[in-house]
């Protein structure tokens, strides 16, 4: 996969899917923008990256459900790298508040809609018109089987899961001609720090892992993904139950 003379900035890097995509995207040599709320956490990514491949990495303690900080961090990882051409939006809340809709309440909806969907706009948003200037970019929006199937107890999880394959396929519509690429990613059951192995939920027999979810998402941010956008990709084994 090509990444010559790219950057990228891979948000929620801290651990599980995104830590895994940075990664993976400084091995093919691409500079790398790291965010998230853990900031422990980030600083041992961002040291890893550099260590393992040298590339040009800057990292941002942010949460992304701050418009200003959003602006703010991509601005500055535009003016640090030079150019962010790849622009992946994986942070993302899911394990708070798993139980009925009746039993939720609208301070959990508003975080879930603040981080999964507005996080996602924010730095879309801000990271866009540049992209359109230089006639390339990918983006590619960590969305959820949840969006697609819905899943019990994670209603509000769910919604904010479609909302997301929703505007990736939309706004496809108006990047592509403009040299931008835009796609969803929706993982099944990823096996990441905490979490542990579930065979029934897929036919393959196994949760998936963050590498594999990453080698899928290098795949799209690559000049070799050039003729696809506008679609979800599901990332799940061949989900058995939902
Ligand atoms: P993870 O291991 O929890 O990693 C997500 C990272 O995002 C964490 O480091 C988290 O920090 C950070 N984060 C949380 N809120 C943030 C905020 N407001 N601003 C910036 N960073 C924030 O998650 P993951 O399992 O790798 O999931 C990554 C993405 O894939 C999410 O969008 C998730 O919905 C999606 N996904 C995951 C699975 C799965 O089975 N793992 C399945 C389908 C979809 P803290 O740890 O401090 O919260």
């Amino acid at each position: 996969m090509t990444f010559e003379n790219r950057n990228a900035l891979v948000t929620g890097a801290a651990g599980g899917i995104g830590k895994a995509t940075a990664l993976k995207l400084a091995s093919f040599g691409c500079g790398i923008a790291v965010c998230d709320i853990n900031e422990a956490g980030l600083k041992a990514v961002a040291s890893e990256i550099k260590d393992k491949y040298g590339v040009n990495t800057v990292s941002y303690t942010v949460d992304v459900s701050d418009e200003n900080t959003c602006r703010t961090m991509a601005a500055d990882a535009e003016e640090q790298l030079g150019h962010i051409d790849i622009l992946v939006n994986n942070a993302g809340i899911y394990r708070e508040g798993y139980m009925p809709f009746e039993k939720q309440n609208s301070d959990l909806w508003n975080r879930k809609i603040g981080i999964n969907i507005m996080g996602t706009m924010y730095l879309t948003h801000a990271l866009l018109e540049p992209m359109y200037s230089r006639g390339w970019g990918r983006i590619i929006n960590i969305a959820s089987v949840a969006g697609i199937y819905g899943i019990a107890n994670m209603v509000d999880y769910s919604m904010t899961k479609g909302a997301i394959i929703a505007f990736s396929a939309a706004l496809a519509r108006e990047a592509t001609e403009k040299g931008v690429t835009v796609n969803a990613v929706s993982p099944g059951n990823i096996i990441t720090e905490n979490g542990r192995n579930n065979e029934h939920l897929s036919y393959i027999g196994r949760s998936g892992t963050p590498e594999e979810c990453a080698d899928l998402i290098s795949f799209l941010a690559s000049d070799e993904a050039r003729y696809i956008s506008g679609v979800n990709y599901p990332i799940d084994g061949c989900r058995r139950k939902i």
